[in-house]
């Protein structure tokens, strides 16, 4: 029988990973609370449609990252690869089209058939933001500015810079797709595979290729700010006025497109240089035709999604583990009474951990292991006095006191770090 391994692009959060993980998530959920956002939960797969219907079928990510399979019934389900078509589902199917605006918090995993590498998996996790209604640029603004709050909550900002573009309306980008089209096929035979066939589709998608012999046409390839009409012009202005009031500094890349078709307006990329080419670490734009095309009413919405795996590796510092409080029975006679100290801390808050087995000097070999602040012990004497004695690790103090007054004297004790 051959060994048992994880499958290849997913990893386990164990340990420091898992501590990152959760204080992105956290940072997050505060940070886009304090901006009147609520987290909604929705399943892990969908129908394929919900992914496929909307996210444009020359997208990478459709044409061939996709986990989709038959279940046993026959439908086509698919593992989630992004969060934005699921929360539009959501909207629709729960009947909250008309509840607007909608300012939606999510977080988990997310699915890709990409190859692995640093910053890149099959399995990944998100955090994301929906903010689902306003069609004003100043929405935009403020949801970028959420997007560089919570990096800043991170103590990442001094890494990233965000990156602005706009793509227009649907008339400005048709105008500036036949530019496209015309300048690539000049070079049809330079392009990769990929691209020729997105020619013809989706020729904007090759603005987002990864292939070197695409990159290299790129800099000449026409730009959409000669295509922008009057309203996406104004539209623009605005944001980057709106940016200005939150105070949100940005450079301007007329190359980012982002990855998925239903992007409109505002795109924008927060890029490390951290990461080597996996540097986008929260990225976004509008997409104002997606709940409509969940079945939904024309709907104006704008959103953002970070990797937590790459902002988990830029964080400076891992979130310190509170340190426990050890309690130490010295003979069977001590059990009971160890159990009720150690009820008694955690019911005042306070980590608390006893071993299982052990003598004295295991247990206390134990306590240092595990960093413990304090040790409680009680031998035969403290259990006929109604005592402990609580011995501060760090001064080597060492306390008789109640066994009543525990919690009291071990948070005067010292600060049990939180
Ligand atoms: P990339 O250009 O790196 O492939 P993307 O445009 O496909 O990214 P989005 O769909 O915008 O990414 O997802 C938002 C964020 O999720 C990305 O900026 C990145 O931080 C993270 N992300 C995307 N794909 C992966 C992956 N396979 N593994 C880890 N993180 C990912
Ligand atoms: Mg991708």
């Amino acid at each position: 029988m051959s060994a048992i391994r994880p499958v290849r692009g997913t990893h386990d959060l164990i340990g420091e990973d898992q501590r990152r993980h959760a204080h992105v998530v956290e940072t997050a959920r505060r940070v886009t609370a304090l901006y009147g956002f609520e987290e909604w939960t929705t399943p892990v797969f969908e129908e394929t449609g919900v992914f496929s219907r909307s996210l444009g079928d020359t997208s990478d990510v459709v044409s061939k990252e996709m986990y989709t399979f038959e279940d046993r019934g026959g439908d086509s389900l698919t593992l989630r690869p992004e969060g934005t078509a699921a929360i539009c589902r959501a909207l629709v199917t729960n009947g909250l089209t008309q509840s607007l605006p909608q300012k939606v918090f999510y977080t988990g995993p997310m699915f890709r058939y990409e190859r692995p590498q640093k910053g890149r998996y099959r399995q990944f996790h998100q955090i994301g933001a929906e903010l689902i209604g306003p069609g004003e640029p100043i929405a935009d603004a403020e949801a970028i500015a959420m997007g560089r709050d919570v990096l800043a909550a991170l103590g990442i900002m001094d890494n990233v810079v965000l990156e602005l573009n706009t793509l227009g309306d649907a008339e400005s980008r048709s105008v500036w797709r036949e530019a496209l089209v015309a300048y690539f096929s000049d070079f049809r035979d330079r392009l990769s595979e990929d691209s020729r066939n997105r020619l013809e589709r989706n020729p904007l998608r090759i603005l987002d290729s990864k292939a070197p012999e695409d990159r290299e046409l790129l800099a000449d390839a026409p730009m959409l700010a000669a295509s922008l009409n009057d309203a996406s012009r104004r539209f623009w202005d605005d944001l980057r006025d709106g940016l200005q009031m939150f105070g949100v500094a940005y450079t301007e890349n007329p190359r980012i497109v982002r990855g998925l078709d239903y992007y409109s307006h505002t795109a924008f990329e927060f890029v490390t240089t951290n990461l080597g080419t996996q540097g986008t670490v929260l990225a976004g734009g509008r997409y104002d035709g997606l709940v409509a095309e969940m079945g939904g009413p024309q709907t104006p919405a704008i959103g953002w999604a970070g990797g937590i795996e790459r902002l988990a590796m830029l964080l400076e510092t891992t979130p310190p583990v509170r340190q426990p409080v050890a309690v130490i029975p010295v003979g069977e006679v001590a059990q009971e009474a160890a159990v009720r100290a150690l009820s008694a801390l955690r019911a005042g808050g306070v980590r608390t951990e006893m071993a299982y087995r052990g003598n004295l000097k295991k247990r206390m070999e134990r306590a240092n292991k595990t960093n413990a602040s304090h040790v409680v012990i009680i031998g035969e004497t403290e259990v006929a006095s109604g005592t402990v004695q609580l011995r501060n690790l760090a001064t080597g103090l060492q306390d008789e006191v109640a066994a009543t007054a525990l919690v009291q004297a071990v948070r005067q004790s010292g600060e049990v770090s939180a």
